[in-house]
């Protein structure tokens, strides 16, 4: 079961007087205590925001209601700061959504640092900026992402060209890996993702000025329920053996299947 808490419910939008406007604040959608279930921190305790909006629009995206169709209530920082401080944990996960799309969160991740906080930073890897972050887990989209009519979950195809122009951007990759201790990690389905994340892996590596080595590179296996998972996680394992990149676990999947806040 996931983690529960007496926090308040961040889709209540009504429920929170609206902050005054030079007051920095976020949209969020949800704020709670879990489990890290990917990458080089799965296992640990952590705080995670989660923000709302997003610049893209993957077609398997797992937090619909921060892209597809964003809710959430706005929080200030210190609003968020005191929720944060409310777990035992040193460990705080920003993700969305985009994060990195909101001013408001250059302010937020500085207090969190000021604070002694772990900071993770979930990214796309389409937004560079100049704050404090401990771990960059930064997701840059492949071609299979794209919500093309036949899987765009609104069944138009409305976005596929707006996600395909700024899926990618090796530039900002290259500033996200030389700025911070970053992981790649790549949502994977078969050998034709493995391949065109090798090609960019290599991009991203001539343009950095530091090195990107392959256990810095996550394949995750594509599937946002337990079903799902177990049918495409044994083939993404061979892959990473098979390239030399690390396979990441989906713990939250495989432990609580697709529960909200896990
Ligand atoms: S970048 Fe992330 S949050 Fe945005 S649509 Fe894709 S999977 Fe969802």
């Amino acid at each position: 079961m996931p983690v529960t808490s007496d926090a308040p419910d961040h889709d209540a939008e009504a429920t929170r007087s609206k902050p005054a406007d030079d007051e920095p604040a976020l949209p969020v959608n949800e704020l709670f205590y879990s489990l890290q279930g990917e990458g080089k921190l799965a296992g640990t305790p952590s705080v995670f925001v989660r923000t709302s909006g997003c610049n893209l629009r993957c077609w398997f995206c797992d937090s619909y209601h921060t892209s597809w169709e964003p809710t959430h209530a706005t929080m200030t920082v210190d609003e968020i700061l005191a929720e944060v401080d409310g777990y035992d944990a040193d460990h705080v996960v920003v993700t969305g959504g985009e994060p990195l799309v909101h001013d408001a969160v250059a302010v937020l991740l500085d207090r969190l640092d000021d604070a002694g906080y772990h900071v993770t930073v979930e990214t796309n890897g389409t937004v560079h900026r100049d704050v404090p972050i401990d771990l960059a887990s930064v997701s840059p989209k492949l071609a299979s992402s794209t919500p093309t009519a036949e899987r765009d979950p609104k069944d138009d195809g409305e976005w596929a060209d707006r996600h395909d122009d700024r899926r990618l951007d090796v530039d900002t990759l290259a500033r996200l890996v030389e700025a911070y201790e970053t992981q790649l990690k790549f949502v994977v389905s078969d050998e034709g993702d493995v391949r065109e994340l090798d090609e960019l892996v290599s991009r991203v590596r001539a343009a950095a000025d530091v090195p990107v080595p392959d256990q810095d590179v996550l394949l995750m296996a594509e599937g946002a329920t337990r079903e799902r998972l177990a049918a495409t996680r044994e083939r993404v394992a061979e892959l990473a053996m098979e390239y030399g990149y690390r396979f990441t676990p989906r713990l939250h999947v495989t432990l609580w299947n697709d529960a909200p806040e896990t």
